[in-house]
């Protein structure tokens, strides 16, 4: 609760009834004259702005009129302690690894300066209208704490996870394959469930754990099903055919995971670009999804991700800015790219999908979607207000919009964090 709450928030409600993978326009819903009551932190109804102020004639009156009041995106891929070293030049994964993200992570073994960094990412996220996010901390158990300590003073529903690695990295970054369990274990103890954290078990990839390591973090999640697990998965041609070399015995990339227990509901991969039809079928199986990354895939030169074809397959998927890999906080130019990537691909993406990757989506693939992701009453009050008239351009681009549809793909593809009029967590303003 806080001094606005219950309030009533004016604007232009947009919310999802339905997947739109199956019918992007049935699925998409709106109330151009609308309001969201927010009571209790919680989405106590939408529906006109007429019927609820004069059925709540007394609450707070928010007003963000001509405004799109949605849910708040959720960036399902995410590296916090490569804030600062986004927009880094010339390199593809393994020695973009090399040379710009392992001397960045070293650095966290001071909090103070993991403190420092979770702090400036979260406000960041948060101007861009970002509110739920799963993001990879590094090896040093303290980023965790830093992180979480920085997103429960912001009282953010976000998954995170110490990274494990102990093989092929530099030696001030590795653990090993009992430390990994026994500091996640005691990290998982610590902040799982506590206020809305969420831990995920997060072995970088696998080129950089032992198989004793991978075996830990598989009996880890068995001991803890409850737990989240995410990882990379066949992002760029020089990595998957290391990882084949490495773990000849295996059938494929994906098998390496699921021969330690690392796969199942509740696992997020990252990227999942190159991935062979046996993998496909398994991750539509096992219930396991796919964080979409299009501007890292387009920075780092990975490849361009079947979006359509792993949809069509059964495969979860969500959306991911994966910074420092990828090259914005912002979930609406991350849509553009999904777009732009699927262009490509001969396959043009519908606003209402990207949207609903965007937020609903994202949050099924963490198992937040109870919770968050849709402006439904029952919900979390964690939502955003967009401004189709935030720059001259958008203006004059949104006032020729002829549908709702043709409004929010005006808002992804010109839209960047300008466009954020205000973003809410729980009912309280947090940004924008
Ligand atoms: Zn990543």
């Amino acid at each position: 609760m806080t001094p606005s709450d219950p309030c009533l928030i004016l604007g232009h409600p947009v919310w999802f009834d339905g997947d739109p993978f199956d019918d992007p326009l049935t699925a998409l819903r709106d109330e151009p004259d609308g309001a969201v009551l927010v009571q209790g932190g919680r989405i106590a109804a939408v529906g006109p702005a007429a019927r609820l102020r004069a059925s709540h004639p007394r609450v707070t009156v928010i007003d963000h009129a001509g405004h799109i009041l949605m849910a708040g995106f959720v960036d399902t891929h995410v590296h916090y302690p490569q804030t600062h070293i986004i927009a880094s030049y010339g390199a593809q994964l393994l020695d973009w690894l090399e040379r710009y993200t392992f001397p960045a992570e070293a650095a966290f073994a001071d909090p103070a300066h993991a403190r420092a960094v979770a702090a400036f990412f979260l406000d960041e996220m948060l101007a861009n209208g970002t509110t739920s996010a799963s993001v990879f901390c590094t090896v040093h158990p303290g980023s965790v704490d830093a992180f979480f300590t920085e997103a429960a003073a912001r009282d953010l529903r976000v998954a995170a996870g110490k990274v494990l690695m102990d093989h092929g990295v530099p030696d001030d970054l590795r653990d090993d394959a009992q430390s990994a369990y026994d500091d996640s274990a005691a990290l998982i103890a610590r902040w799982h469930g506590r206020g809305r954290a969420h831990y995920a078990i997060t072995p970088r990839f696998a080129l950089t754990s032992s198989p004793e390591q991978l075996a830990a973090a598989g009996a880890l999640w068995a001991a803890h099903p409850d737990v989240l697990m995410q990882t990379h998965l066949s992002e760029n041609h020089a990595e998957i055919a290391a990882v084949a070399a490495r773990f000849a015995d295996l059938p494929d990339y994906l098998g390496v995971y699921e021969h330690h227990g690392l796969l199942g509901p509740g696992a997020n991969f990252g990227h999942g670009i190159h991935l062979r039809p046996r993998e496909i079928a398994r991750l539509a199986e096992s219930g396991a999804a796919i964080a979409h990354c299009p501007t890292s895939n387009l920075f780092i030169g990975s490849g361009l991700f079947d979006l359509d074809g792993l949809r069509r397959h059964g495969v979860r998927i969500g959306l991911g800015s994966d910074v420092g890999g990828g090259s914005s906080l912002s979930m609406l130019v991350t849509m553009r790219a999904a777009y732009e990537v699927a262009q490509l691909r001969g396959v043009s993406l519908h606003p209402a999908q990207a949207f609903w990757l965007a937020t609903f989506g994202g949050a099924t693939t963490l198992r937040m979607d109870t919770q968050i992701g849709n402006l439904r009453p029952g919900m979390e009050a964690d939502l955003i207000a967009l401004d189709p008239a935030a720059t001259k351009l958008l203006a004059a681009r949104t006032a020729r919009a002829n549908s709702l549809a043709d409004l929010l793909f005006a808002l992804m593809i010109l839209g960047d964090e300008r466009a954020v009029a205000g973003t809410y967590v729980r009912g309280r303003r947090v940004g924008g």
